[in-house]
Parts: structure tokens; C-alpha cells; sequence
């Protein structure tokens, strides 16, 4: 089946590659989402990928190291160019061919970001993926999957997460919470639903990018996602 979506960037967190660790990333869960990121990318969509970095350093909320915020954030965007790495090796390892374009000037392990340079790879079929979050600090890869959506044009922002969609109310307080299917912007905000952060979100409702929230956990998902196959829950 081809896909619904041409062009689609993929949000995973630093969180998904940590598997059973406290920290790091796990061998096990790498080669796990690189399998289904192949799955994805066999059905020909053209993957844009923004990789966290919570698995490594969690920037401002890991205060209590009483770094100052700026660093803090410096060093979390580091952390995502790490993931970045190791994302890249595990799918060129698979055959699939790949660009690691960073925000921050690192260019003896990445190109810099350069918009167009970017979809050039992604015409060629290049996984592109976009390390160093913004490259600014306050922000977060969440935004940053936002905003790189919107320049490369994506049809759809996918959130890969641990749950498997938004819910009415937190699921773990209470088991009479029901999950959406579909939802809108303004009723998630009404609703005061937590999806993103406000700025990734305003992003995505001010430029019309669509944002599918699905549990990465659930093998095929992404695949699934990109054939526009009923997963998770589609903000839009
Ligand atoms: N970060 C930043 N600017 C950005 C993106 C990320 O300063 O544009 C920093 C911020 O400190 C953040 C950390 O990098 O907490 C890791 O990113 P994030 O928390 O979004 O990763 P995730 O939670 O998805 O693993």
C-alpha cells in the first residue's frame, strides 16, 4: 500500500532509546526502532527525524547539577547529537541511506542545517536527521520537530510516545479516561491537553501541520502512521 504521506518528520524522544536503562543508549532498543523506521521508510515515505535527548541529559530539569540554564540546554542539545549518531550508524548499517544536519556548527560529525540541502537529501531519498534541536537554548526537540515540519513541508508531525494517543484525562488516575481519534486544536487547548509544549504547539496549529500522537512501543506503528492506517490520536 503507498502511503498517505509523502513527507512526514518523526519525533522520537531520547527516552525511546533507553530500553531497561537508567541511562545511555540500549543496544536493544536501537535496533528496535531502526527496524521500524525501515518498515516506514520501505513504504516511500521521505523521513525527516528529530531525536531528543533525555536519555543522556535533560537539560534544564536536571538542575540540581546547579549548571546554569543556558549550558544546561547546550548540553542537552549535545546530547541529541549523540542519539543522532548512533541513529544514523544503526540505519546505514540496515543499507538505508542517511544525512545527520545539525543546528550547531559541529561539521567534522554532521552537516550544518541548511533547509534545502535537506530536502535535496530527502528527494534522494535520504533519511534526514535533524540533531541540535533549534539551536538555541529555552526550546525543546519537540519544537524544533515543529518547526523543521513546517520548512521542509511535511504533511504531518508523527509523535512517536510511550502512550498510544491522547486521552481525556490521564489514563493512569483514571481507567475511565477515553482515548481521541481524532481531535482539534482548539478542543485540546479548551480541553487543556497536554500534547506538546505550548510553543511546538502553537507551531504546528498556527501552520496547519497535523500532529498524530501514537505509541511507538506498538510494532508496525510508524509504518501504519505513514499508510495513514488508523493509529493513535490525529490532532488537527
Ligand atoms: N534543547 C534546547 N534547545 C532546543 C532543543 C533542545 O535547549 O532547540 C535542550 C533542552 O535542554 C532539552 C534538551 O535539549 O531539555 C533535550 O531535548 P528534549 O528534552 O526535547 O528531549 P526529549 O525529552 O525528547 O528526549
Amino acid at each position: 500500500m503507498p502511503p498517505k504521506y509523502r513527507r512526514v518528520v518523526l519525533k522520537l524522544s531520547g527516552e525511546s532509546l533507553l530500553g531497561d536503562l537508567d541511562h545511555g543508549i540500549s543496544p536493544v532498543a536501537l535496533t528496535r526502532i531502526v527496524g521500524e523506521l525501515e518498515r516506514a521508510y520501505r513504504v516511500g515515505t521521505k523521513i525527516g527525524i528529530v531525536i531528543g535527548g533525555g536519555n543522556i541529559w535533560r537539560g534544564a530539569s536536571d538542575d540540581a547539577s546547579g549548571i546554569d540554564r543556558v549550558t544546561a540546554d547546550n548540553m542537552g542539545m549535545l546530547a541529541t547529537i549523540i542519539n543522532a549518531l548512533a541513529l544514523q550508524d544503526a540505519l546505514e548499517a540496515r543499507k538505508i541511506s542517511t544525512r545527520v544536519q545539525s543546528a550547531i556548527e559541529i561539521t567534522k560529525l554532521a552537516e550544518p542545517y541548511i533547509r534545502r540541502r535537506a530536502l535535496r537529501h530527502l528527494e534522494k531519498n535520504r533519511i534526514v536527521i535533524f540533531a541540535g534541536g533549534i539551536g538555541s537554548p529555552y526550546f525543546t526537540t519537540d519544537t524544533t520537530a515543529a518547526l523543521r515540519a513546517i520548512e521542509i513541508d511535511a504533511q504531518i508531525l508523527l509523535k512517536a510516545t510511550k502512550v498510544d494517543g491522547v486521552y481525556t484525562e490521564d489514563p493512569k488516575k483514571n481507567s475511565k479516561a477515553k482515548k481521541y481519534d481524532i481531535l482539534g486544536f482548539e478542543e485540546a487547548i479548551s480541553k487543556r491537553l497536554k500534547i506538546m509544549d505550548t510553543s511546538a504547539f502553537t507551531l504546528c496549529m498556527d501552520n496547519k501541520i497535523p500532529v498524530l500522537v501514537f505509541d511507538l512501543n506498538v510494532s508496525g506503528n510508524i509504518a501504519k502512521a505513514v499508510r495513514g492506517e488508523k493509529v493513535g490520536t490525529l490532532v488537527h
